[in-house]
């Protein structure tokens, strides 16, 4: 993995701490409900922080790497850094690649990028909806970009991601949806299609498309 220092944010240095969402706790709906996204992020989330915290706590020889480069040799590391790191690094990035949308799409190169890779922009939807859907239990869905520049549709249990060094594919995260029931249940319930479903109308294109330019670069 050549690029994964481009992924850094100053947030990712352990101490690790929750910063604030970049919009409002209501600032997707309908599709994601205020109270889910409160709660997601000032529990769910900020957990994640707190336990990933206690565990590198202790640990100087790995609370000075970065928790991206943590990934790198997540499997000889302990459950509670590869669970709850995760869990920091997923829901800091989701939360930045969200926004109200009305359906938008991707535009300029990744779009052509996309429709190469997978056909159509409708055929990668199916591909990640897909994904998304056979995940079995807790995980994420992803769109990703591997070390070749070749884009590709995944899904990774629990807050495993594609940058650990245990995932079946391995790359860069583009796009990444959260199917944890705690991030649909209050408003979906059980019908986590219709969460995915309602999930294209809040993807931040734009923010896509710059974490798309960078890692090309
Ligand atoms: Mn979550």
């Amino acid at each position: 993995m050549k690029k994964t220092e481009i992924l850094q944010e100053s947030q990712l240095n352990f101490p690790y701490n929750l910063e604030s969402l970049p919009y409002e706790y209501n600032a997707l709906e309908p599709f994601v409900d205020a109270q889910t996204m409160e709660l997601h992020h000032t529990k769910h989330h900020n957990a994640y922080i707190q336990k990933a915290n206690a565990a590198l706590e202790n640990d100087a020889a790995n609370n000075k790497i970065p928790l991206v480069h943590l990934f790198d040799k997540v499997s000889e590391l302990s459950p509670a850094i590869r669970n709850n790191g995760g869990g920091h690094f997923n829901h800091q990035f989701f939360w930045q690649i969200l926004k109200a949308n009305e359906n938008g799409k991707p535009s300029g190169e990744l779009m052509q990028h996309i429709d190469k890779s997978f056909g159509s922009f409708d055929n990668f939807r199916e591909e990640f909806t897909n994904a998304a859907l056979t995940r079995f239990g807790s995980g994420w869905a992803w769109l990703a970009i591997d070390d070749n520049n070749e884009l590709f549709v995944s899904s990774t249990p629990n807050q495993d991601n594609p940058l650990m060094d245990i995932a079946d594919k391995r790359g860069y995260p583009l796009i990444g949806l959260d199917v944890w029931e705690h991030a649909y249940y209050l408003k979906y319930q059980n019908r986590r299609p219709d969460y995915v479903k309602a999930f294209w109308n809040i993807v931040n294109w734009a923010e896509v498309e710059k974490r798309y330019q960078n890692l090309l670069k």
